[in-house]
């Protein structure tokens, strides 16, 4: 197979950037997009090798994409226009205007990728948009597979339920779509079996390697669970504690984690802005008789403290070498964290598509 060169768009902090580099070290990321200078800058600051560009996808011309010279292509389009919680304007939303301009150039291209991954929150499934990106990818004659997976899934103990489309020219001889939640999180290898494996495997080695892979293996029940204790940073100062007017006022609709806790909930870009739904904070102190009674708790009781960006980052399982430029602040760390994603699921989901495309069908 051809080395992979990849396109990222909608690029971020380069969380697919990471994922790539951690199941296939050999692959190149020829270019990255995005238009929003700060995390365009973050991702320099990682990646000083790759050409990122600071513009609106909207603006790309078929030309531009051709001469990049990529096969593979990794998204994750603005999912404000699909989130539960948003208004949910889907192709009507502005937001989504550069996706549609990806999609209609994408059956202009001189020479399509061979593989496309993309990434979006639960609730784009059910949009518009996926249906345009379905009839797309249709017409250009990929052959497509979706799921629904979160960190949990993999043992990682943090929750972050998202959207992926995995599509290639090339046919899945195990990789099967599912139509429904529970389904979507059923992959056809275990995580364990597949780093068994490489990807100059022929199909029968694969096989031997992985003798449960025809059986639909749920991850969740091979994976091994971790604690958040394996997550956390040494020393870390004491203005991370929540204050006490924070913990006064929303004790009692805030997530809090003990350090044994094999789960936390989703970390989102307003985390510490807001004290409801926008992450887990974890608990230092807590009284013996501590419940998951959100009403029962007394303030006082508890010892508090958020989880540092290098935490968040550690959950998100962003490798040691990611770092942000001393420049930006807290608060923007947060902000393009939770703008971005899981690495080690995206990495798993990358693999999972390029190992079913080495096979060679019987
Ligand atoms: N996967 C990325 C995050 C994606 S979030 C990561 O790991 O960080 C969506 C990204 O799309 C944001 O960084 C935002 O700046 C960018 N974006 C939004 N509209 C865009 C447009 N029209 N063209 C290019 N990038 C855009």
């Amino acid at each position: 197979m051809d080395d992979i060169r990849a396109l990222e768009l909608y690029s971020g902090i380069g969380g697919m950037h990471f994922a790539l580099r951690d199941c296939c070290p050999a692959a190149k990321v020829v270019a990255a997009v995005d238009i929003n200078d700060h995390v365009t800058q973050v991702y320099a600051h990682n990646f000083p090798n790759v050409k990122v560009k600071n513009k609106g996808i909207e603006g790309i011309s078929v030309k531009e994409l051709d001469n990049f010279g990529f096969n593979m292509v990794l998204m994750s389009p603005p999912c404000q226009p699909f989130t539960r919680i948003g208004l949910q304007k889907d192709i009507n939303d502005k937001r989504t205007k550069s996706f549609m301009h990806f999609l209609s150039i994408l059956p202009k291209l001189q020479k399509g990728p061979e593989y496309l991954l993309l990434e979006n929150v639960k609730g784009f499934e059910k949009s518009m948009a996926h249906e345009e990106l379905c009839k797309t990818l249709d017409v250009c004659g990929y052959h497509k597979t979706e799921f629904l997976l979160s960190p949990k899934h993999l043992g990682i103990p943090n929750s972050r339920l998202r959207y992926f489309m995995l599509a290639k020219k090339s046919k899945f001889h195990h990789l099967v779509s599912r139509n429904d939640e529970e389904l979507w999180t059923t992959l056809p290898l275990s995580l364990t079996d597949k780093q068994n494996c490489n990807r100059e495997d022929t199909e029968e080695a694969i096989k031997a390697k992985c003798p449960k892979m025809d059986d639909q293996v749920r991850v969740q029940e091979t994976c091994i669970s971790h604690p958040i204790s394996e997550f956390l940073e040494k020393d870390v100062p004491e203005d991370y504690k929540v204050p006490d007017k924070v913990k006064s006022r929303y004790i009692n609709v805030m997530d809090i984690v003990p350090q044994e806790s094999k789960i936390s909930t989703c970390f989102t870009k307003s985390y510490t802005q807001y004290a409801e739904g926008t992450g887990s904070a974890l608990i230092l102190k807590a009284p013996p008789n501590h419940s998951e009674n959100k009403s029962a708790r007394n303030a006082n009781d508890y010892d508090l403290r958020y989880f540092t960006p290098r935490e968040v980052a550690n959950l998100m399982c962003f490798p040691d070498s990611f770092t942000f430029p001393d420049f930006v602040t807290r608060k923007q760390r947060y902000r393009m964290l939770g703008n971005s994603l899981n690495v080690k699921v995206v990495s798993y989901l990358i693999s999972l598509l390029l190992l079913d495309g080495d096979m060679k069908s019987s």
